[in-house]
């Protein structure tokens, strides 16, 4: 068994994108500059966001974080977004999800300028992700495809099972590597709730990968001999034994499975900070977009 150490996979793409901001110093350009809203206090989403303002650091981006209370009015962040589409200055940004309940995420995500929407999920980003037109693909499923491709994983002719239907992981992971690119050219089968016999469609995967949000779901008997697992949950569960209270844990119950397979990815470690990595990476590349 071999981990899919998604930490030390990011570390490498960090320099790599350090070294592009360097030389891009060095050649006069723009430094590629993100900013992120983030609303509320929701300690998810903040872990999250300060991983992404820390990575901009180390990497040599500018970054800007926008906070916002939680009862901030719709009309409000809408006009945030405006501005940041307007500002020459952000070249990405973000904003965190989940929002608040009285605030509709589709409407914000639709309001980002499609080449400013460094996290993949604006319709017309998702369209030309379908289309293999240049465009934003969306942050984790762009994270999992590197991760594969950087571990040298086959596979053309896999066969591989997604669980979880998201419009941000499963849904958009299932036509990346359906498509017929490498990684790619896996005959996909997109699993969730309602889907009957889910373990025997989970044991004839060559490529598993969990995204439902349910801690130790995949089980040693779910799972065929010498396959790929990747699991992309992070739930956080009650633990006395940290000075937090909390631990990480994923969607699949890893003591058990990862003796069976070829490769797996760790939680925390794993698919995480890839998906970091990737809205770095679309960072960049919303300036080589514009021609910056
Ligand atoms: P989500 O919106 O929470 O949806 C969960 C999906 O799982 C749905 O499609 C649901 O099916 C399916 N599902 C739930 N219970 C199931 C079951 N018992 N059997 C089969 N399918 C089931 O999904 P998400 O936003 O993609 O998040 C999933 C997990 O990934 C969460 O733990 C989240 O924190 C994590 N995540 C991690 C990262 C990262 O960077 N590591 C990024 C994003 C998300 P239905 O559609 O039928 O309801």
């Amino acid at each position: 068994m071999q981990l899919l150490d998604g930490r030390s996979t990011s570390e490498q793409i960090r320099k790599e994108l350090a070294e592009a901001v360097q030389q891009r110093k060095k050649d006069g350009k723009k430094i590629p500059h993100l900013a992120a809203i983030l609303v509320g206090n929701d300690g998810g989403s903040l872990t999250y966001v300060a991983a992404k303002v820390k990575a901009c650091e180390q990497i040599g981006f500018e970054s800007t974080l926008i906070r916002y209370d939680d009862s901030v009015p719709e009309e409000i962040l809408l006009a945030k977004v405006q501005s940041l589409n307007e500002d020459k200055s952000i070249d990405g940004f973000i904003v965190q999800l989940p929002l608040p309940k009285h605030i509709d995420e589709l409407k914000i995500t639709q309001a980002i300028d499609p080449m400013k929407d460094v996290d993949g999920f604006h319709p017309v980003n998702l369209g030309k992700m379908i289309l293999n037109l240049p465009g934003f693909l969306p942050a984790t499923p762009a994270g999992i495809v590197e991760l594969i491709r950087r571990n040298q994983i086959k596979t053309e002719g896999k066969k591989c099972v997604i669980i979880g239907r998201s419009n941000i992981v499963g849904t958009p992971l299932s036509i990346m590597l359906g498509r017929n690119a490498d990684p790619g050219n896996c005959t996909v089968t997109l699993a969730h709730s309602k889907t009957k016999n889910l373990h025997e469609i989970c044991q004839s995967a060559d490529i598993l990968i969990a995204a439902i949000g349910q801690p130790d779901f995949v089980t040693a008997e779910m799972v065929k001999d010498r396959a790929v697992v990747i699991d992309v949950g992070t739930t956080r569960i009650e633990d006395a034994t940290r000075a937090r209270g909390w631990r990480l844990k994923g969607d699949v119950k890893f003591d058990e499975v990862a003796p069976k397979c070829s490769f797996i990815t760790p939680v925390p470690g794993g698919v995480g900070p890839m998906t970091i990595a990737s809205l770095m990476i679309n960072t960049l590349k919303a300036m080589e977009l514009k021609g910056k």
